[in-house]
């Protein structure tokens, strides 16, 4: 392939995304020349030619993203309440709208002196992760189940230096981690997707991993492993081959929710005698579960 002109490029790329409907075309088309070029967005306003493996690899994006693979996935990296988070096939991708979580996570954490923390489902690790670089004094344990998101968690835990962090590979639904200490705080953004839309989802949201996705038939089945074994409440058994882990009284559970699911899920914890509330999100749906254990249980 030859040099080439980047404006003739730039012009290329946006006329195909648009006509691929690319929602964010513009702005998609520059991130993946940036990207090709190896430059910022002013340093790329000022180059008048790609060279040839540039122009190679700029084309390659362009129709990988026409196809419809995300935009995230081909750049490799995705911005997450103001950290850079390494993303790519095989691990969810990090949202704006589980920020309000992991803000709402930080302001309670940074309220208590010496605070423990798990991420379950902790995926690139973009909750976790930041409440460990937010919240120093923490101690924050991150729980994954898929070795591909996995190896994502450890790039970035070790991206950050989160030497407040420990990352487990494991199954919340069947696994028991013995190692955590009892908790002030944890956080989950489960799959939460019922099983039968999977197939109906916007075709990026297609290309992600469907176990970070998949809910199973109500979409609900990880809230009901969290109420069932993760809210404490239970005696530890001497063997500790079936000790959950317990959480403190007065500590508080957060979990993003889909549409439609505070009700079932409020349930469920109020069952366990948590108190619990929402919090909504730009569009005014319930976006996070936080249900606090009333301290006397
Ligand atoms: N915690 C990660 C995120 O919110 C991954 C969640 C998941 O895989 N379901 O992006």
């Amino acid at each position: 392939m030859s040099a080439k002109s980047v404006a003739a490029l730039r012009r290329w790329g946006k006329e195909l995304l648009c006509k691929a409907e690319v929602e964010n075309a513009v702005a998609e088309c520059d991130w993946l020349l940036c990207h090709a070029l190896g430059c910022t967005t002013t340093e790329m306003l000022l180059m008048e030619t790609a060279a040839s493996d540039s122009n190679a690899r700029f084309t390659e994006l362009i129709n990988r993203r026409a196809a419809g693979e995300p935009v995230q996935y081909l750049l490799g990296k995705w911005d997450f309440y103001g950290l850079t988070f390494d993303v790519g096939e095989g691990v969810l991708i990090p949202r704006p709208e589980t920020e309000l979580l992991a803000q709402r996570a930080v302001e309670i954490a940074s309220e208590i002196p010496t605070p423990v923390i798990v991420d379950l489902c902790a995926g690139t690790g973009c909750i976790g992760l930041t409440i460990a670089r937010q919240v120093p004094q923490s101690q924050v344990w991150l729980v994954e189940k898929s070795s591909e998101a996995f190896a994502y968690l450890q790039q970035n835990a070790a991206r950050f230096a989160a030497t407040n962090t420990t990352l487990l590979q494991g199954d919340i639904l069947t696994h028991d981690f013995c190692g955590i200490p009892p908790c002030d705080i944890i956080c989950a953004n489960p799959p939460y997707i019922p099983a039968s839309k999977l197939l109906t989802l916007q075709r990026e949201v297609r290309c992600e991993p469907a176990m970070a996705l998949n809910g199973g038939a109500d979409g609900l089945d990880f809230y009901r492993a969290i109420a069932a074994s993760w809210t404490g409440g239970q005696r530890l058994r001497a063997d500790t081959q079936r000790n959950r882990t317990p959480i403190k009284p007065g500590s508080t559970i957060l979990l993003e929710l889909g549409d439609g699911q505070y009700e079932a899920v409020a349930h469920m914890f109020k069952e366990k005698g948590f108190e619990v509330s929402a919090i909504s999100d730009n569009a005014g749906h319930l976006r996070v579960l936080e249900a606090r254990k009333k301290e006397n249980t």
